[in-house]
Order: structure tokens, then sequence, then C-alpha cells
């Protein structure tokens, strides 16, 4: 038997820092919304052990791979006899902010869960899923969400806007690790001007007010990425220029997009700035797991 998933990736629209815990771990307070861009992964019953292929190189293909580490944390607490083959087609920009790996950790969760037969419920495969990744709940349970704590409290949104993303990677790594840690914050709340209100865009979600959304909109992990790559702010100045309604840096980055309230004004866009970076795709907003 086989099951296949899309796994789809997910943009930031605001992201604030809002302190750091004794742990070191930081506190985020974030608006995730999934666009239709998606990994499909493709799993099938074998007799033994974990198989992984995938279409790209610059996906692992060992233990670190999210999706074998979901499918070994479900093998080893139900004690499942046979093994699985994971295929992983990679359509979401490697390491770009897009959670393309937490995706598909969630993805092998739920097609596991369908595949064996456990009955786990979206909470227990989402208890499962945070001890991988805090990103994880929200690719399981999917839509827009505001996730706070490490990113693992989840508050469902209504996303009454009509939205589309026109979205880029610059070809650049950003590791996360090292942008958390270049804030420099000490233990403790973070506060002050430079925060973006997230409120104000949860406000602005709730009243369907893409316009609203887009200029309330902020990233503060822009302050460590944008200062260390000029090709952050360079693309989101190209992208107002070319009339989107807000630009921002999703999730550490180096990923930009920028937002619209409608697929002809994000294609018109597309089609300006599709010489200068031949990456960049316009996608809908608004989808949930399918
Ligand atoms: P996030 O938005 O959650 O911070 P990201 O989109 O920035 O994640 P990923 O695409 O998940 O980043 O890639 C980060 C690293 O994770 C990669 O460099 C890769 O080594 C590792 N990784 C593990 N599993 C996967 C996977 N299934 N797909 C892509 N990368 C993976």
């Amino acid at each position: 038997m086989v099951v296949e998933r899309k796994a789809y990736a997910k943009i930031n629209i605001g992201l604030d820092i809002t302190g750091k815990k004794e742990n070191g771990y930081h506190l985020i307070k974030t608006i995730m919304q999934q666009v239709d861009l998606y990994d499909v992964i493709t799993l099938e019953k074998i007799e033994s052990g974990i198989e992984i292929g995938t279409n790209s190189k610059d996906v692992p293909t060992d233990d670190s791979n999210l999706a074998v580490k979901a499918a070994k944390i479900l093998i080893d607490k139900f004690n499942i006899c046979s093994g699985i083959k994971i295929f992983i087609d990679k359509r979401i920009p490697v390491a770009a902010g897009m959670a393309g790996g937490s995706t598909d950790g969630a993805a092998v969760l739920l097609g596991m869960n369908d595949l064996f037969e456990l009955g786990l419920s979206e909470e227990e495969l989402c208890e499962i899923g945070v001890t991988l990744g805090a990103d994880i709940p929200f690719c399981i349970k999917g839509g827009c969400a505001l996730c706070e704590g490490i990113g693992e409290e989840m508050t469902t949104l209504e996303n009454k806007t009509e939205m589309y993303a026109l979205i880029t990677k610059p070809n650049l790594n950003v590791s996360t690790k090292h942008v958390y840690q270049s804030l420099g914050l000490s233990v403790g709340p973070a506060v002050g001007p430079e925060h973006p209100d997230v409120d104000k865009v949860i406000d602005a979600f709730a009243a369907g007010d893409t316009k609203k959304v887009a200029a309330t909109m902020g990233n503060y992990l822009e302050k460590v990425t944008a200062s260390e790559y000029d090709i952050i702010e360079e693309l989101k100045h190209d992208i107002l220029m070319a009339g989107a309604l807000g630009s921002n840096m999703s999730g550490s980055g180096p990923t930009v997009f920028g937002l619209f309230d409608s697929m002809e004004a994000a294609l018109v866009a597309e089609a300006e700035l599709k010489d200068k970076y031949p990456d960049i795709f316009v996608k809908a907003t608004g989808v949930i797991n399918g």
C-alpha cells in the first residue's frame, strides 16, 4: 500500500522575538500561514527499516532528515513490525525559512498514521511532533495560526483575507541558529520600539484587510539577516516598487515575499521582476493540509 501526501510550506506574516528563556531558547510571536507550495511525500510499507529517497541534492538522506526522525519515532513508539520507504519530491526551497523540513516530518506523521492505521488524533500527532521540532504542530494542523512560546503554542486564526504571495529565495544559506544567536538578547522579556506589533496584524487578519496586514507586518529577525546580506533590503524594495502592499523576510530568511490582494497584481509584479530574479514565483495563501 502506498500513501501520498502534500507537505505545504509556510511564510511568517509578522514575527517578533518576545524574550529569551534561561535554557537559551528564544520566545517568538508569529503568524504562520501556509502557502500553495508543497513537497510531495510518498510512503510505502516495506519489510523492515527506513529507506529515504529524494530528487533534491540539498536534502539529507540520513538520520538527520526530519522525515526519517518522524518515521523512527512512530516505529519505536508503536512497535511497528514492518518498515517504511519514504520519497520526498522536494519543491520547497531548502533552508529558506519556509519550514521545508518540518512540513516533511509532519507529513510523515500524518501519512504513517493512515498507512499503519494508528488511530492517533491530530492533538496526539502534535504532541509527538513537537518533540522533533517546534514548527511541526503547525505543519500538522495547517492553515493560519498565531504561534507563541518556542513556536509550539498555537492559536488557529481565521484568515478572511484574499492574499497572494510573491516569493523568492536569494541564493545564499542562512543558519537559523546563527541568526538567533546574533540577536545577542539576554535572558528575560524583549521589548522596544523596533519590535513589530503582531497584535495589529492579528486584528487585520480578523478584519479580512490584506492592505492592513501588509502594512503592519514586520519581522524582527531581519535585524540580523538583512544587516548581513544587502540582498534582503534590495529584494524588499524591488518587490514593493513592483506593486506589493508590503514585503517581509520569512522566518530567519533568506526568503523574501510580498503580499498582494489580487492574483493579477501579483502576476504583473512577477513578470516585472523575473529577469532580475529568475526564481521568483506567485502562490496563493490559505491552504489547508491536504
Ligand atoms: P524553518 O522555516 O522551520 O526554520 P527552513 O525552511 O529554514 O526551516 P529547512 O528547509 O527545513 O529550513 O532546512 C534546514 C536544514 O534542515 C537543511 O539544511 C537540511 O540539512 C535539514 N533537513 C532535514 N530534513 C529536511 C527535509 N526533509 N527537507 C529539507 N531539509 C531538511
